[in-house]
């Protein structure tokens, strides 16, 4: 199937998306960073969350680390049955460690690399997006990445980009909505700047 990127397409489809989550993650960095330093946070941020979950389903298609990582062993699996409540509870717990474990090795090494309130921006988005919007409500793509597993990890202008799309050859899904979730999850993010002082 013929998934080369189609550049038009690809602009209407996920440019406004970008274009808003790299601004207001940028603003989440200022001015404790640069305007250089902010936007390659952005951008590595955005590789961390689209690779991180392409890598641990890698690692987990061996057994018993299937077993070990609950996003494969429970939120996509079932092989332990818990009720959907707790299952979406614990993802979500998992889904924001994916991001605060950053924020953990830089205290612990001492090396501050990242902004702490783009660390909660991202992983708010990320929560927002995956269990609000694609659990909750349900997302035709993230059903398929829970069917297949090693294609849709999202987000989908990731999966075009590194070519992993379910069904490279149907139509880009238009991602503007999820502007709005950016919107609420990086104000939540400006909150706790602003209260804890976060750089
Ligand atoms: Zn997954
Ligand atoms: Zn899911």
């Amino acid at each position: 199937m013929d998934d080369s990127i189609r550049p038009i397409d690809f602009l209407i489809a996920y440019g406004p998306v970008i274009i808003a989550w790299i601004g207001l993650s940028m603003t989440l960095a200022l001015p404790a960073f640069s305007l250089l330093s902010a936007f390659l946070q952005t951008i590595l941020i955005l590789l961390w969350s689209y690779w991180g979950h392409r890598f641990i389903h890698t690692v987990s298609a061996i057994y018993p680390i299937s077993l070990l990582n609950s996003h494969v062993s429970i939120h996509h699996d079932h092989v332990i049955p818990v009720p959907q409540w707790f299952n979406l509870i614990l993802e979500t717990f998992v889904n924001f460690m994916g991001f605060f474990f950053i924020v953990i090795i830089q205290q612990l090494t001492g090396i501050h690399i990242f902004s702490t309130s783009l660390i909660l921006g991202a992983a708010f988005l990320y929560i927002t997006i995956h269990i609000l919007d694609f659990s909750l409500i349900g997302n035709p793509g993230h059903i398929l990445h829970h069917e297949r597993t090693f294609c849709n990890y999202d987000p989908e202008f990731m999966d075009t980009l590194f070519k992993t799309r379910c069904e490279p050859g149907t139509p880009y899904r238009n991602m503007s909505n999820e502007i709005l979730h950016s919107i609420f999850a990086f104000l939540i993010a400006m909150g706790f700047k602003t209260m804890l002082h976060l750089d």
